[in-house]
């Protein structure tokens, strides 16, 4: 089974640290430490936290760890 895997980039300069991303994500990838806003590589790319963050500060790349080739 292919498991989707995201690549979470933060833009610092807009992240407000507002924590509507840490309590939305299914899979606790981020946490706040010294307010500041730290992802901890668990992301599947369900692109929630890049719909609904308000500063647009989160940017997600889908990984697929296989090929699609049982499409
Ligand atoms: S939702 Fe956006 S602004 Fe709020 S903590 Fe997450 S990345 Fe930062
Ligand atoms: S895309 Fe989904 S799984 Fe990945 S960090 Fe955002 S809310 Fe969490």
């Amino acid at each position: 089974m292919a498991k989707k895997q995201g690549i979470v980039s933060i833009d610092h300069k807009r992240c407000k640290v507002c924590g509507i991303c840490v309590n939305m994500c299914p899979v606790k990838n981020y946490t706040i430490k010294n307010h500041k806003l730290h992802e901890l590589g668990q992301c599947i790319a369900c692109l929630q936290c890049e719909r609904y963050c308000p500063d647009m500060a989160l940017v997600i790349d889908i990984k697929n760890d296989k090929d699609t080739s049982t499409g």
